[in-house]
Formats: C-alpha cells, structure tokens, sequence
C-alpha cells in the first residue's frame, strides 16, 4: 500500500494499474462521512458513474425496490418530481437506469460528453442523499401503491408501479423458480426476503418503515461510488465531497447482512407456480437443485463455482446437461445463478419433467456427478470452457452496453462484502487459479464439496397449477372487496378524497423555475456530423468481399451472408430450425462433444441465424439471408474458418435420439421466451397478418414457430427420419456461392490475412444457382387476443403509415421522444400502472404503440387512439425541443464496439441504405420544429382509426373483453 495522500476530503488508501483492462485504479475512502470510492481510470470515453448501497430487505414489502423507484422522483436541488424522466429524454446518456438486487440498489449513469457526465452524477447523487421522498408521501403511493377509487359505487383497486411490475413478474415462472430457489436456501436470513416485493405484501408497507429504510440505508458510510474512464475526477471528486458527502459524519450503525446457518441435511420441498387453465400439466413440473457454498467476498471460489457451471453444464460437451437431455426426464435443462450473494448459491433447474420421474432424475443427477468425480472431468472441456471465458474477459461486454458499467457489476458484488474492489478487475491471477483444474482435480473436488456432500442444499419440485394467475387475481379482489365493506362512509369518502387529492399531485405540471435548475446542453454542444462507418468493398466473381478495417484488439469478426432468395415460404421455420441445431450435432469430421470443444478452445463465439431484413428503398422486398458469424484472436483464424465450415456446412442428422431431444430442448427454451418477450409477441402478431416481414419473423421466432416446434414435437417418433432428410435437404440447398457475402472487421493486416486464408471455406461452398422464389403475400385483417397464465396484459397498437400516404423522417424519432417520455409515460405507467411503455415509428413505415405489464387493456387502447388530440395541444419552449432533440441524438450516437460498426456498415450495405441517408435523419432530427409535432396528428389518427391491435394477456381479462377481438389464441399449447 502507497502513501495516504488527501484529496477532496477522500484518503488514498491504494493505486494500482491493471494491464488487463488497461487502466488505473485509485481506491479512496471520504474521511468525514466514510463513503467508499474507486476511480478506475482509463482512456474510454463511455465514462461511468455509479453509486451503490448495501440494501438489505426486512420483509416482502419490496421496500428496498419501492426506494430505488422514489429517490428518482425530484431531490432538494432538482425539485421537479419528473426529473429522472427529463434527464432521459433531453441528456447524452449512453446509460441512465436503477436497479435493485437481493442485497444492493445501484444508480448507474454513463455519457460520452463530460459536461453531460457531471450533469448526471450530479443530479444521481442529489436523488439519492437528498430525495424528496421526507416532504412528499405521494411519491411512495405512486412508485409502491395507493388505493384507487373515485366513487363510492367503484371497486377499490390497488395501483402502483412497483405493485404491478411485481405483479407481472410473479407471473413468470422463471422468475419464480429462482426467487424461491434463493429463498429456500436462507431459512434466517433476510436473503429469504423478495426485496423486488411480493405483490401480495408490497400494501404492507408504511410511509414511516419506508422513511427509515432510507435513513438506515442511504448514508454516505454505506455508499460505494464507482467511477470509470477519461473523466475529470478532481471536478467530480470536489462536488461529491462538497455538496453532499461533508454534510454526513460516519458516527452510523454499519448494515449488517447476517450469516445463514449451513443445513444438516439437504432440504426438500414443493412450490407452485400458475398454468393456463385447462393445460395438461403431467409434463410441466420443474425441479430445481440449489447449493450454497463459499462465501464472500472470496474470488476465487465465485469464479471457480461459476467456470464448474460452464463444464457441468453450459456447451454442447457438458456432461452434466448431456445425461439429463438423453435421459429425456427432462426437456431443458440450465443454471441458477446467485454467486454474488454473501454465500454464493447455485442451483441447477430441469424443466418439462413428469412428476413420477423426478427421483430417478434426483439419482441421476447424483450419480452423473460420482462418475465425473471418480473418472475426472475430460481436460479438453475444462480448456475449452476456461479459453472462452477468457476471451470474454478480454474482449469485454458486446452489444450496447458501457464496458465501465459491465466491469462495475463485476467490483460491486465483491466490494459491498468487504473485499478489495481492485482485486475484482485484475483478472489475470483468478485465472491463472482456475487453470490448476488442467493439471489436477480442482474441479473434481469442486463438486465433492459444493454439491455432493453440501448439505446446505435443497430440492424443490415446482408444481404446475392450472389457473392459478387467475385465483391469485380473484384473491386479491374479493380481499378488497371485503376491506371496502368494512369501511365507515367517512372512511370511504376519505379515501375517495385522497385518491383525488392524489391524482391532482399527479397531474401538476413541473413549475418552469424547477425544470430550469435540470442542468442541460444546447444544440451547440451536438455534432451536426453523423458518423461514418467504413467500408471497403471488393468483388470476386458471384461474391462480394465487405471489409471494415479498425481497431479490434487483435480479434477478427468474421461473417458470411449465405443468399436465401430461393426460398419458399414453407421452408423458413426449417431454416429457423437448422440454424439453431448448429453446434449442437456431429459434423463430417467432429462428434458434436469434439467440435464444442475445439469451438470454445480456439474461437470467441461461432454461430448461424437468420437474418431477414426489408429493403431500404422498397419495404416489401424482404432480404432473407443466413449469417453464419465467428470471432477469434487474430493467430486462430485459420482454425476459426475451418471450424466455421464444420459447424454450418457439414452438420449431420442421422443420431436420431439426439435430433428428438434438441428439438424437445428448442421448443421448451422458446416457450420460456415467449413470457420474456411478451411484448413482443404482441407487437409482432399485431402486424403478421398484414405485413410480410412481420409473418415470416413470426413463422421463424414467434408464435407461428412455436406452433412449429410443437407440431414436430408430437410426430417425433413415428416422423424423426422425415424431419432428418428435411434438414439434410436445407444443408444442400441453401447454401450456394451465388450473392455469397463476406464480411471481416479488423484491423488492416488482420483482414489481409483472413482474406488470404478464406480459401478452405470458400471451397467448401457448392457454386449452385436457383432462381429466386416468386412471393405472394396476402395480406388479411383481424385483431387477436393472446391467452397467456400472466395478472397482467401487453397491448399493441398501430399500423403502416407508407399506406396511408406518409413517408418516413428523422423527425419521427423527436416524436417518438415525446410520446415516450411524456404522453404514455404520464397516461399509462403513472396514470394506469403499467410498468413500461412506448411507441415506435420503424424506417420501414410500421408505427406501433405497446404497454409492458400492463394492469389494464381498454383504457389503453384508448389512451393510444387519443394521441392525436394529445399532440395538437402540445406545447413546448424553443429549449424543451431542445432536449427532445438532444434525447434523441443520444441514441443516435450511442457508440459501437467494433464488431457493432461491421455489423451496422453490413446492414446498409444489404438494405441499401447510405450515408447520406443517415446524415438525412440527422439533420431532420436537429431540425425538428413544433410544428412537426402538432403535424404528426393527423398521421397518427389516420393509422389509428385502422383499429388494428393485439393483446397478450391474461386470461379472464381478454375473455371479459372478447367483443374487440376477432379471435382468442392460447399463447401456449
Ligand atoms: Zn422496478
């Protein structure tokens, strides 16, 4: 350790540079108030900022989640109760969100612009010091509960957003599995606690226990503030210190998380879980194996149990998962993952199982571990599974997500439990550890340890029950049902009059003094320019090369776009399902056990999907491609295209057994997609029948495909060698030279290389041409109702503006804003308690509006129908268009890893759309007028009065509400 050096108040207590992420880090702890704080300093300019609290829940109430919500609600310097909602609309964040976890809340903000960065620290760090939640109760009624009722003769209802969020999340039975999964294993400790809040207890909560939750929890002395990137941190470090941090002195009682007993014996127990009624459920129980092990904050152990979960069960040669599946005792098989906790607990789920079978699954399970333990663990999987893992490290989160922010879930998880928070980023020594397991039997005595001989364990058979959404629904009705009766008319009137006195908070408007105090940048601050992604383009006879040289840390991103123009319709959930078989089955030269391993020992991902896309110019052009996309350090690219080849171009189908249990896997792991994605099911449904690309994205992911799955799955015994010959018949026939398109992200050399090398690949692909296949789409017309065993409903709304006459503009994306953060924000989530909702305007002409776990159906195809009159009366100052801009502009620029650039320069190569098309939206978002706005009225009523939605929901609402829908579908069979 260095010398204390003071700076802002803070005391150094160590510095230290990790080369594997390239950076500093500077652990300081503020002397006056004991807050803890890590600078982690390095050239990205995705800056971060994140304050952290230890939250420990008391009771179910959902407290610690309710809190996350409120302190957002306007604080002492930025009094506007929306001003959580301004900073997202009208800020360049490139990440602004809250989340609450079993034993911590965390408030993390990022933005490349430094003035927008301070700006964002700043107002997180009022919000949650000095929030105006001690002045204001409605702000718990709203973001937790309050009664509803407006007339004496009305129903009394319970509204909130936290109330219904839970609500929706109790709904989904995975959810549920891990919730009672984790509280199963902490009998007396306050992890047995929901601290999301179960909405049959969330009403428990009072204003006053509330009131000291935050006092008890929001101290400076139980905050962990992380900071990452090319920021200025003696501006940051000085505002923290002088504005709110010396304001505390560290004389608190610490928050303490007690130590959970260990079991003497493995517990075994049965939870239930809501079906649809009327559903066979003699193949829907779920059994679930928990353990905990370790505690924390020991790093070793975390990574040792999460790389032992990767070898058991995570690839295609994982031995634990491939027992289970050819067991056929169950149908899908993963992991329960709840490392972070203060003992880290793990668990391993089996779905789809008979409930006679469940203890000749409990014995196999059992038994598959003895074996690995006595005949050891094959050294290629645990290589292969530790290469990819550290090709992850390296690399870093993909997609859009800031790096500083992936690497503060990895500190905060260590540092809330006492460990040293730089240890969490230096990687390279845990692994170094991990890879004993190559030499010796590390992992072997893993398993003895954490699983087979824990009794700190438990069983837990999840027991299906048709209609139980349904009862737990009824339950809470005739619970208020009965508490009205009970009511004095005094008492009655009394809350009539608070739910008014509510709903006028509700409706005042911030003051323009209080929206002023929001720090925020002008137009001045943006770059006019969009960015450029580059291309270079090369032509070898039929096939196209696209190159995008930059900057990837010595990785080449590889793909190859295999022209589907030939196919027809009926073959396209083949496809679907070709692609997702890849990996998963033998290939000309590998067993499938042989190729998962050398995939994961050489590669940093290989996989195939479809990937269908509208033309730019003309949407009804649908572009239908296979992608096959690989990733490797520069030095295996050779094995990369090799592999590439077996994986996509040599699959073989005649291991029959296996064929029946992915296929079995595949439909069980799409069923639990449909409940994540709900919302988009209903979106995508609302236009399938009139919108071709939205039917053929249905036929190979949606529900049409889930049909698909289950239909193969009921004739795989008597049909398996038709369903064979049917995948070699894909195999031969799409996948051609003709239209081939080739695409490498790296830098220069790298590209060069991989061209050079591209040969064994390209040789293996058949130089065949098929004429394209002629589509008819005929477009029908109804409006559909999902039946899901869910409380609550996601409703969509919308239709194709082209066909009404319309085309698109940037200046959508300024609307979208608008709606988004305003209009639907204030009618359906604060107004109606739906958790989430939003509109959309898509280039290719589709406009949809959706609600996410959504307590209601009517009132908010209603809300959406009344936008139009909403926007004529829209009002807003020069600067408030500013910010709506402004908002807009940080999607626009969020910034790309480079493999995001390849992938994106792709895209408008395929679509055709140019640069000069994006400099066009640019620049008609910077130039959105009012008058734009007030404009779109009339578009959005004439798509509106076309009355087309889709509702997936739960079941006794859509049956209440039959007469809007053409027809009921069960979202399941
Ligand atoms: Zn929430």
């Amino acid at each position: 350790m260095k010398k204390q050096v003071e700076k802002n108040g803070f005391e150094l207590l160590e510095t230290r540079e990790i080369k594997e992420i390239s950076a500093t880090a500077y652990y300081y702890e503020h002397k006056k108030s004991g807050a803890h704080f890590l600078n982690v300093k390095c050239e990205d300019n995705n800056k971060v900022f994140c304050v952290t609290f230890k939250t420990v829940p008391q009771d179910n109430t959902g407290c610690p989640h309710i809190m996350e919500h409120s302190v957002l609600n306007g604080s002492k310097n930025f009094p506007a109760k929306s001003t959580f909602m301004e900073l997202i609309k009208g800020s360049l964040h490139t990440f602004i969100n809250a989340m609450t976890d079993s034993d911590m809340t965390l408030y993390p903000v990022a933005s490349t612009n430094n003035k927008d960065f301070y700006n964002l620290a700043r107002v997180y760090m009022d919000s949650v010091f000095f929030p105006k939640i001690y002045e204001q109760p409605h702000i718990l009624s709203q973001e937790g509960w309050h009664y509803d009722i407006k007339d004496p003769e009305d129903e009394l209802k319970i509204i909130g957003v936290v109330y219904n969020e839970m609500k929706g999340a109790y709904s989904s039975p995975d959810n549920l599995i891990e919730l009672n999964n984790q509280i199963a294993q902490f009998p007396d400790s306050p992890y047995k606690y929901d601290s999301g809040g179960n909405p049959k207890e969330i009403p428990q909560l009072t204003y006053e226990d509330f009131i000291n939750f935050h006092k008890k929890h929001y101290h400076p002395s139980n905050s962990y503030i992380f900071l990452y990137g090319d920021a200025d941190e003696n501006e940051i470090m000085e505002m923290m210190d002088k504005e709110y941090l010396s304001q505390f002195k560290k004389d608190v009682e610490p928050v303490e998380l007690p130590f959970q007993k260990p079991f003497t014996r493995t517990k075994k127990l049965e939870v239930e879980y809501p079906v649809e009624e009327g559903k066979d459920i003699s193949e829907q129980y779920h059994l679930s194996l928990n353990y905990t092990y370790g505690k924390n904050p020991d790093l070793i152990t975390v990574f040792a149990i999460n790389a032992l979960m990767d070898i058991l069960m995570s690839t295609p040669a994982s031995p634990l998962k491939r027992a289970i599946l050819e067991s056929g005792l169950a149908h899908d098989v993963r992991v329960s993952f709840n490392i972070c906790i203060l003992q880290p607990t793990f668990g391993i789920i089996c779905k789809e199982v008979k409930k006679e079978n469940i203890p000749a699954l409990v014995q196999l399970i059992t038994d598959e571990l003895n074996r690995l333990v006595k005949e050891g663990i094959d050294k290629k999987l645990i290589e292969a599974v530790l290469n990819r893992r550290e090709f992850f490290l390296r690399e870093g989160p993909s997609g859009n997500f800031p790096k500083g922010l992936y690497y503060a879930f990895n500190v905060y998880h260590h540092w809330i439990h006492g460990g040293n928070p730089i240890d969490a980023l230096a990687f390279e020594d845990i692994l170094k550890e991990l890879r004993r397991g190559l030499t010796e039997p590390y992992y072997e005595e893993l398993i003895k340890k954490s699983m087979l001989k824990n009794h700190h364990s438990s069983q837990i058979t999840y027991v299906p029950v048709p209609g139980l959404a349904n009862k737990w629904e009824q339950e809470i009705k005739e619970k208020l049902a009965e508490e009205k009766k009970k009511l004095s008319e005094a008492m009655l009137n009394k809350l009539i009059e608070e739910t008014r006195e509510f709903q006028q908070w509700q409706q005042q408007q911030p003051t323009p003094e209080e929206l002023a105090r929001i720090p925020f940048l002008t137009l001045e601050d943006i770059n006019p320019e969009a960015e450029a992604y580059p291309l270079e383009l090369e032509k070898l006879g039929t096939k196209t090369i696209l190159t995008h040289p930059l900057k990837t840390n010595g990785i080449v991103y590889l793909k190859a776009y295999f022209d589907l123009d030939h196919s027809p319709e009926e073959d396209l959930p083949w496809l679907a399902l070709y692609a997702s078989l890849m990996g998963m089955v033998d290939s000309k030269n590998y067993n499938y056990v042989d190729l998962s391993n050398e995939i994961y020992s050489h590669t940093g991902d290989l996989n195939l999907i479809l990937n269908l896309r509208p033309s730019y110019q003309d949407p009804d052009i649908i572009l239908l491609k296979f992608l096959l996309s690989g990733k490797a350090l520069q030095n295996k690219t050779d094995k990369l295209i090799e592999l590439a080849k077996e994986f996509a171009l040599y699959p073989l189908f005649d291991d029959y057994d296996r064929l029946k249990l992915l296929i079995r896997e595949a439909k069980a792991k799409l069923q639990t997609r449909l409940f994540y994605f709900a919302e988009s099911i209903a979106i995508n449904r609302l236009f399938a029948p009139s919108s071709q690309i939205h039917h053929f994205l249905d036929l190979t992911s949606g529900l049409d495909y889930y049909r698909f799955l289950c239909d193969l799955d009921k004739k795989l015994d008597q049909d398996i060698e038709n369903i064979a010959h049917k995948l070699e018949q894909v195999r031969e026939t799409y996948f051609c030279q003709n239209n081939l398109l080739i695409s490498i992200t790296s830098d220069e050399e790298a590209i060069k290389e991989t061209i050079n090398g591209l040969n064994p690949l390209l040789d293996a692909i058949p130089d065949k041409v098929y004429p394209p296949f002629e589509r008819y789409f005929h477009p029908t017309d109804f409006n559909e109702g999902i039946i899901a065993p869910i409380q609550v409903q996601y409703c969509a709304k919308g239709g194709n503006f082209f066909r009404k006459g319309y085309s698109y503009s940037g200046k959508l994306r300024v609307l979208t804003n608008i709606l988004n953060s305003e209009y639907l924000y204030r009618e359906l989530r604060e107004k109606g308690g739906a958790y989430g909702t939003w509109a959309g305007f898509t280039l290719n002409g589709y406009m949809y509006f959706v609600s996410y776990r959504d307590p209601n159906l009517e009132r908010t195809l209603e809300v959406y129908d009344q936008t139009p009159e909403y926007l004529r009366n829209f009002e807003c100052s020069k600067r408030d268009m500013e910010r709506y801009i402004i908002g807009d502009i940080s999607n626009l620029d969020y910034p790309k890893t480079p493999e995001g650039k390849g992938a994106q320069s792709d895209d408008d190569y395929i679509t055709g759309f140019t640069q000069e098309d994006r400099q066009q939206i640019r620049d008609e978002v910077l130039s959105t007028r009012l008058e734009d706005i007030h404009q779109y009225a009339d578009m959005i009523e004439e798509v509106m009065s076309m009355n087309h939605y889709c509702v997936v929901g739960n079941e006794a609402k859509l049956k209440a509400a039959s007469k809007l829908f053409d027809r009921l579908t069960p979202l399941l069979s």
